[in-house]
């Protein structure tokens, strides 16, 4: 087993405490790694190291620092393989999958950060005065446990590159990853405190960073409960907050829509990293004139995907990511079984790990619990409706607003798209882009991330008058 320490001041020390926290292999229940549990005196450490940095860096000429990013970068790609096989073994997924879908888009996504910061200006001259952009300061990164590698990607690459100091703590299921980013930046020879590693508990390393006073901004991806106790903490200083919250994304399919292409992409997103993604379409809004073709194709497509041992190369979709994640899901389950009609549950693998099987609820009222709240598991809700109208106003009827489809003639589904309320949404044959910005509206989050505007969230902006 891998020794691993913390990574703070350009060194990898041990905690100062004698806590640690075991990382599980879901899909066997073996425990791959122990990593420290960062202490308070840890995180202040880390603290100080980048505030003293950070005159430094962001001082550093914006080319220099593309530079030294461009080393972490290709430290990241010559690793993609292990770093694939690391994130597949704590997330639980298939290697293909972590590979293909955890970190080949991530890393073409800092491709796209290394083209913004090669072309942004931070300065620009107005009439009566100039505009500086100007590095945020210290920089907290906290990142949830579902796209270990992706996530921290979307804050650590601009964070760096706009010229601030970071300091990441990452979710403590799925913390390996992360550290793939700290020996990138010991190669890259980032100077010390430029970028620090803190694996730690939430409620703790999170709320030391959050709370204390040199701590600039607070970048949070994550639940909105967390995202809530984050922001209120992070405010007793006012500090700058972005927050990347959840979501229960719908699917609208409109009449004249191509039936199966849509499903088959709702399904994938409900099913493929066992929707566990803040993105995932899990009401399906769909007109109750086509309900029989509907639950027939729905049933027809869920049984093309594989459900099983991560293991196993022709598996598509393995075990829940942790145990609280499946007591979670089948809790939700089991309210569903309540509340809406059971139209499809596939059979759950058999194995050790924190296996569940697909699982289409129908004729769900658009207030019951499983349409209003994000179970993060392979669950869809079929709702239906009767007038356009009545398929908006479900669309919109839910406290996030992060992401959503909508499928059937352009002009009309652009129309629905355009009253949705959500960050994205894709339409028809649409591809998703990892550069296109991606952020909430409602209690989704604030702020955005990817694109010329996640780049922008890093920075300040001052008036100069001369
Ligand atoms: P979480 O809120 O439990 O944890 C996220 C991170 O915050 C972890 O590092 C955790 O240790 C830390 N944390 C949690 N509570 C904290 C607190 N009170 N104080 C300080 N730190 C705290 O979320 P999770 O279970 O890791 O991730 C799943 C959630 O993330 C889902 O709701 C999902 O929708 C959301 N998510 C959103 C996006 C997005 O871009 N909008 C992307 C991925 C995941």
């Amino acid at each position: 087993m891998k020794d691993y320490n913390l990574y703070i001041n350009g060194k990898w020390i041990p905690s100062q405490g004698n806590d640690f926290i075991e990382v599980e292999n879901p899909a066997t229940r073996e425990i791959l790694a122990k990593v420290p549990a960062a202490t308070e005196n840890d995180v202040l450490l880390a603290i100080k190291g980048s505030k003293s940095s950070f005159p430094m860096w962001s001082k550093t000429d914006p080319l220099e620092r593309l530079n030294y990013v461009r080393k972490i970068y290709d430290y990241l790609v010559k690793h993609k393989d292990e770093i694939s096989k690391t994130l597949s073994l704590e997330l639980g997924c298939p290697l293909s999958f972590g590979k293909n879908r955890h970190v080949e888009p991530y890393l073409a996504n800092i491709e796209n950060y290394f083209e913004i910061a090669e072309n942004y200006s931070y300065a620009e001259d107005n009439k009566d005065f100039k505009i500086y952009r100007e590095p945020v300061g210290v920089i907290a990164c906290i990142t949830p446990w579902n796209y270990p590698f992706g996530q921290i990607v979307k804050k650590v690459i601009p964070g760096l590159l706009t010229g601030n100091t970071i300091l990441l703590k990452p979710s403590k299921r799925t913390p390996l990853t992360a550290y793939y980013f700290a020996e990138a930046a010991e190669y890259a020879k980032l100077p010390p405190g430029v970028f620090q590693l803190l694996p730690g508990r939430g409620g703790e390393v999170g709320n030391i960073l959050a709370r204390d006073s040199d701590v600039d901004m607070v970048t949070f991806t994550g639940s909105t409960s967390g995202g809530k106790e984050i922001g209120k903490l992070a405010l007793d200083t006012v500090k700058k907050i972005t927050l990347e919250l959840g979501g229960k994304s719908a699917a609208v399919v409109l009449e004249g829509a191509d039936l199966k292409m849509s499903l088959k992409k709702v399904l994938d997103t409900v099913y493929l990293n066992v929707g566990q993604t803040c993105s995932a379409k899990s009401r399906l809004v769909a007109p109750r004139s086509l309900k029989p073709e509907i639950e027939k194709h729905l049933i027809e497509l869920t049984k093309s995907y594989k459900f099983g041992n991560p293991e196993d190369e022709s598996t598509d979709v393995g075990p829940l990511q942790s145990k609280a994640q499946f007591e979670k899901v089948s809790r939700y389950i089991e309210i569903g079984k309540e509340e809406a009609r059971l139209l499809y549950e596939g059979e759950i693998p058999k194995g050790e790990g924190y296996y569940i099987g697909p699982v289409i609820f129908t004729d769900v009222a658009p207030k019951s619990k499983i349409a209003q709240e994000e179970i993060f598991g392979p669950v869809l809700s079929v709702i239906y409706y009767d007038t356009l109208e009545e398929a908006i106003e479900i669309g919109n009827d839910s406290i996030y607003g992060l992401s959503g489809m909508v499928f059937g003639p352009e002009k009309e589904a652009l129309e629905v798209a355009r009253q949705i309320r959500t960050g994205q949404i894709q339409i028809n044959d649409g591809v998703f882009s990892q550069n296109a910005p991606f952020g909430g509206y409602k209690q989704s989050g604030l702020g955005r991330e990817g694109s010329k505007y996640g780049f922008e969230e890093f920075l300040e902006i001052k008036a100069i008058f001369m």
